[in-house]
């Protein structure tokens, strides 16, 4: 190829060689996380650049932990984040999409069909999905959302810890649901403390921060009140380090000393005039103000972390301000209670605003065990948001992407020429997750497939899936293996969008030559 001058320190790869290279590595990314699809999935054990180590089989986790440099295989990983913010579940499912449908596009590629071919037939068919995927969902009662809760924590922990990490991400996403069923998942609150186990785990309506006012003289529990939100400290500057004086006479430093002094007290005095009742600062509070504000009867906290801050503003209608003399009085929050009590020999501060939170305190016994129980929590949490939001679900164990499939192979015979082919091939690639759940789970994923589809076909119906129990097709309803209908639309799109967004490059320009190649398990493209 000759390339042009301006491209000669320029690596570049193009046409057919930069499609192969790229599904390559999509597909090793796909490949590295496939065992730890479903409850028979394998876990991982991720070691660090620092040499921290972590056992999970969250397969965004395994992902974002991978220190992967492929542009491609960034993409992948990307659309998995993507996949673990929006819906917080089904990011293992989008990244085996996503393999799947490229390796099924190379294999048509090789056949001469064109890789824009393939990505209009494979927009084409994620469209014709998108319109008829309600035909396959149920609605769900209170039962059956624990049920789906349950199933996606499915691999993770054992089955008494799965049942309570649902009940209390239900019950939370509840506390906080508005009238119209919309929720901010931002007003949850986890915390995570080891000792005692996940059982002891428990959630609280409010916010709850661990923290202990800064007196034990300054009231334990203040009712319908101000609060205010400093984003900085209420402390006198550090003369050697912020700040160069000119001492000319002695007296001179401690008399600035007692300025600083005086006008943090005009600070404090502000409060009152406010009404103030409570005060939470990013950063410290010096001696001689906290014992101003005791005598003012302001409960006071600090360290509170900006994130901590932005929650009590949501939680109280409050506006974060850099200090008290920038701040108006339409700054300030209200609150109902705020409290301190002690749990386990715990200090915790317990806030109550008009606007709803709640609080979960994860338990573990050991480090490790609070991780994995946290990051159930983060997709137990979306999935209980899904079902509040929109109730509607689908069965597992592959079930609703083979009735997907079984659609899209009736609607590909109406689409003349290649894209036809494409639609066949996405409707082959979907159907890889019952594949690898049977793979997992040690039984054979061909037979697997064939029966589940056969059953669907003959019965009619959309339900039959894997069921890993029985490792036989089995109606996913009566198991209890649902998920909801949301997470599944959204590992479709997410999927679809990543592996044509793939398919459309055809040149790889890169500055230097060193850039790794994902090894590829088994070379058979
Ligand atoms: P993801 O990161 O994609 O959510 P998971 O490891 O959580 O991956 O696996 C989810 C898949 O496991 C879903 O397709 C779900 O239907 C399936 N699954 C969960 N429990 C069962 C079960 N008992 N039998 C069959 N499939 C199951
Ligand atoms: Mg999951």
């Amino acid at each position: 190829m000759s390339e042009a001058p301006i491209l000669k320190d320029t690596a570049r790869s193009s046409g057919r060689e930069a499609l192969q290279k790229n599904i390559q590595a999509a597909m090793a990314l796909s490949e590295a996380i496939r065992s730890t699809l479903g409850p028979k999935g394998l876990d991982k054990l991720l070691i660090d650049d620092e040499g921290r180590t972590l056992v999970t089989n969250d397969g965004v986790t395994v992902l974002e932990t991978a220190k992967v440099e492929h542009p491609v295989a960034k993409m992948m990983i990307n659309a998995s984040s993507t996949q673990d913010r929006i819906a917080k579940d089904g990011t293992t499912s989008t990244v085996i999409l996503a393999g799947e449908m490229l390796q099924n596009a190379w294999q048509l590629v090789l056949q001469g069909i064109h890789p824009s071919t393939i990505a209009r037939g494979y927009r084409n068919a994620e469209q014709y999905i998108l319109n008829c995927i309600d035909e396959i969902k149920l609605d769900s009662d209170e039962e059956m959302r624990k049920t789906v809760v349950k199933t996606s924590l499915a691999g993770k922990g054992h089955a008494s810890m799965q049942q309570k990490i649902a009940d209390l991400s239900l019950d939370a996403v509840k506390m906080v649901a508005d009238e119209d069923n919309s929720v901010d998942i931002s007003k949850i609150k986890l915390i995570s403390q080891t000792g005692g186990t996940v059982e002891d785990s428990k959630v609280f309506q409010g916010l709850m921060l661990p923290k202990k006012r800064i007196s034990s003289d300054m009231a334990k529990e203040v009712s319908n009140g101000k609060i205010i939100l400093i984003d900085g400290g209420l402390e006198k500057k550090n003369v050697s380090t912020d700040l160069k004086l000119n001492v000319t006479s002695i007296g001179v430093l401690e008399s600035f000393r007692q300025e600083e002094r005086h006008m943090l007290m005009v600070q404090v005095d502000r409060l009152v005039e406010y009404g103030v009742n409570v005060l939470a600062c990013r950063e410290s509070i010096d001696d001689d103000v906290k014992n101003y504000l005791v005598k003012h009867g302001i409960q006071a906290f600090r360290r509170v972390s900006r994130n901590d801050l932005n929650m009590l503003a949501k939680s109280c209608g409050a506006r974060l301000v850099n200090s008290i003399t920038a701040s108006t009085p339409s700054d300030l929050g209200d609150f109902i209670s705020s409290n301190n009590i002690a749990i386990d020999a715990k200090d915790f501060w317990v806030v109550e605003g008009e606007g709803k939170a709640a609080t979960i305190i994860a338990k573990g016994s050991t480090v490790d065990i609070v991780g994995e129980v946290e990051r159930c929590f983060d997709d137990s949490l979306g999935v209980s948001v899904q079902l509040i939001e929109d109730g509607a679900v689908v069965c597992g164990g592959g079930a609703s992407y083979v009735a997907l499939a079984r659609r899209l192979r009736r609607f590909a015979e109406t689409i003349p020429g290649r894209e036809q082919l494409a639609v066949e091939a996405y409707a082959d690639a979907i159907e890889v997750i019952v594949r690898v759940l049977a793979e997992n789970a040690g039984i054979d994923p061909i037979t697997t497939l064939l029966d589940v589809v056969a059953k669907q076909t003959n019965t009619d119906s959309d339900r039959f899936g894997v069921d890993l129990a029985t490792g036989k097709p089995e109606d996913m309803f009566d198991t209890g293996v649902l998920e909801p209908l949301g997470i599944v639309k959204q590992a479709l799109i997410g999927a679809t969008e990543v592996a044509i967004a793939i398919l459309r490059i055809d040149d790889v320009l890169w500055a230097k030559q060193d850039m790794e190649m994902p090894e590829l398990p088994n070379d058979d493209m």
